[in-house]
C-alpha cells in the first residue's frame, strides 16, 4: 500500500477512534455519526473539486490543492493529463509535418477509401485533376476520371503496373496513375505528369514511322534499277555480277526491315483493335508453315500440330498472322536441319495458350527477359547471317498485347525453346 493511502487510513482510524471514545463517554452514537458525516462531506467536496477541474481542464491550470491521498490523486491525474497532452502534441506535429511534406510533393497524391472515394489529396493532385474540396470530397474517383481503362484497372485490382491517361481537367496533360493498397483496404493513388515523356515517345514513334515510310520509295526505285541492271548485264564481268547480287540481297534485307518497322509502328499507334474476326488456327498455321519454309528451303524440319481441326481464336487475322509467322520463321531459322517443331494448344483456367516449341540450340537464361526488345540479339554475328531484322519478337509481343495476350519465353541452352502465347478467355471462340 502506498504512503498516502496509509496516511488516509490512519486519518480515518483516528477520526473513528476519537468519535467512538466521545460516543462511549456520552453514551450516545451521535458523535460517531456526526464525525462520519463530516468525513463524507469532506470527501464529496474533494470529488466535486476534481470533477470541476477535469471539466474545465486547460493546459496551464494547476490541479486543486489537497493533502494526503486526495492530494496525491490530484497530482497523479495532473501528471497523466500532461503526459497525454505532450503525446498528442507530438502526434499532431508529426501529422502536420507529414501533411506539409505531402503537399510539397510535385506528384499528386490522392487517398481513396475502400469504396474508391476520394477522402484526401494534396495540392498537386488538385491541380492535375482539377479537384475542388467543396464538390469532389468523398466522390468516387471514377466519377471524376471517366475512362473505361481506369475502371478496368481498379476492378482488376492488380496494381503491379501503372496506367497512362489524359487528365480530365486538361486533356493535353498526360498522367500516370499508380495505385498502392494500404491500411484497411484503402488505396493510395500517385499521379505523375508524364506529358513530356509521352511527347518524346510519340516523337520517336512518328520519326521511325516517317523515316521508314520515306525510305520505301527510294528503295523501290533502287530495287527496280538493280533488277534491270541484272537483266541487261548478261554476266560479262564476274565482279560486277557479284556486286549486283550482293546489292540485291542487301536491298531485300532493307525492304524486310522497313516492312517490319512500319508494322511495329502500326501496332503501337493504332489504339484499338478492329472488330475481331474468327480465325481457324490449323489451316492458318499450315499456310504459315509453307511460307516460313520457303524462306529456308535448304532445311527440312518436321512440324507437329496438336490442336483440334476446327479450333478458332477471336482476334485480328493480320496481326495474329504476323505474330505466328515470326514464331514459325524463328523456329525454322534457328533450329538445325532435321529439327522437330511442335505447335500445341492448352486450355487453362483463364483462357488458353498456344505454344511454339523447337529442339534447336536454346537461348541462355540471361537473354530471355530482353529478347522482345527491338534489335536485341544474343549473338549479333550469327543472327545477321540468318537474315533476321531483330524485330520479330517485338512484333509478336505487340500483336499479343493488343489482344490482351502475353508472350512467355522458356528456353535452356542446348534444350530447345518454347514461345508460349497466353490468350485470355475473351479471345477464345465459344463453339470450338
Ligand atoms: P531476329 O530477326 O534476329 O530473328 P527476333 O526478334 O525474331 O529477331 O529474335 C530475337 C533473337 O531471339 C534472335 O536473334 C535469336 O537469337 C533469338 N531467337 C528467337 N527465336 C529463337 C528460337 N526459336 N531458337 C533460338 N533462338 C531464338
Amino acid at each position: 500500500m502506498n504512503f498516502s493511502i496509509l496516511h488516509e487510513v490512519r486519518r480515518i482510524l483516528l477520526i473513528l477512534g476519537i468519535s467512538l471514545l466521545v460516543s462511549w463517554q456520552q453514551q450516545s452514537l451521535w458523535p460517531t455519526t456526526i464525525a462520519l458525516m463530516i468525513y463524507l462531506a469532506f470527501s464529496t467536496y474533494q470529488l466535486m473539486r476534481i470533477n470541476n477541474w477535469l471539466l474545465n481542464y486547460s493546459k496551464d491550470w494547476d490541479p486543486p490543492e489537497a493533502s494526503g491521498a486526495w492530494g496525491d490523486l490530484f497530482d497523479n491525474l495532473y501528471r497523466l493529463l500532461r503526459k497525454e497532452n505532450a503525446q498528442r502534441e507530438t502526434l499532431t506535429e508529426i501529422i502536420k509535418r507529414t501533411e506539409r511534406s505531402i503537399s510539397a510533393l510535385r506528384d499528386g497524391v490522392v487517398i481513396l477509401d475502400r469504396w474508391q472515394r476520394m477522402t484526401n489529396w494534396n495540392q498537386a493532385a488538385a491541380s492535375l485533376l482539377g479537384l475542388r474540396r467543396a464538390t469532389d470530397l468523398r466522390q468516387p474517383l471514377t466519377n471524376l476520371v471517366r475512362h473505361p481503362a481506369l475502371l478496368n484497372y481498379l476492378r482488376e485490382d492488380d496494381f503491379t503496373t501503372s496506367l497512362t491517361l489524359p487528365s480530365p481537367h486538361a486533356t493535353h496533360v498526360i498522367l500516370e496513375f499508380s495505385v498502392t493498397r494500404f491500411g484497411a483496404g484503402e488505396y493510395l493513388l500517385l499521379l505523375r505528369d508524364v506529358t513530356q515523356l509521352h511527347q518524346l515517345e510519340q516523337m520517336r514513334k512518328d520519326f521511325v514511322a516517317n523515316v521508314s515510310h520515306e525510305l520505301k520509295t527510294p528503295l523501290t526505285v533502287l530495287k527496280g534499277y538493280l533488277e534491270t541492271l541484272q537483266e541487261f548485264h548478261g554476266g560479262e564481268l564476274p565482279t560486277l555480277d557479284k556486286a549486283l547480287e550482293q546489292m540485291t540481297q542487301q536491298s531485300q534485307r532493307m525492304q524486310v526491315l522497313i516492312d517490319d518497322l512500319l508494322l511495329l509502328a502500326r501496332l503501337e499507334s493504332t489504339p484499338k483493335l478492329p472488330a475481331p474476326q474468327v480465325i481457324t488456327l490449323k489451316p492458318l498455321l499450315l499456310e504459315l508453315w509453307q511460307e516460313a519454309q520457303a524462306l529456308a528451303p535448304e532445311k527440312t524440319h518436321q512440324l507437329n500440330l496438336h490442336l483440334p481441326d476446327n479450333f478458332s481464336l477471336k482476334g485480328n487475322a493480320n496481326e495474329l498472322r504476323s505474330a505466328f509467322l515470326n514464331l514459325l520463321t524463328n523456329a525454322i531459322k534457328y533450329t538445325p536441319d532435321q529439327g522437330c517443331i511442335q505447335v500445341f494448344w492448352q486450355t487453362t483456367e483463364h483462357g488458353g495458350s498456344l505454344t511454339f516449341s523447337d529442339n534447336g540450340p536454346g537461348i541462355a537464361a540471361h537473354h530471355l527477359s530482353r529478347l522482345t526488345e527491338r534489335f536485341y540479339r544474343p549473338d549479333a554475328g550469327r543472327e545477321q547471317s540468318s537474315g533476321g531484322t531483330g524485330l520479330g519478337l517485338a512484333i509478336v509481343k505487340h500483336a499479343l498485347i493488343r489482344h490482351h495476350a502475353q508472350l512467355e519465353i522458356q528456353s535452356r541452352l542446348g534444350n530447345g525453346s518454347q514461345f508460349i502465347c497466353h490468350f485470355p478467355a475473351s479471345c477464345i471462340q465459344d463453339n470450338q
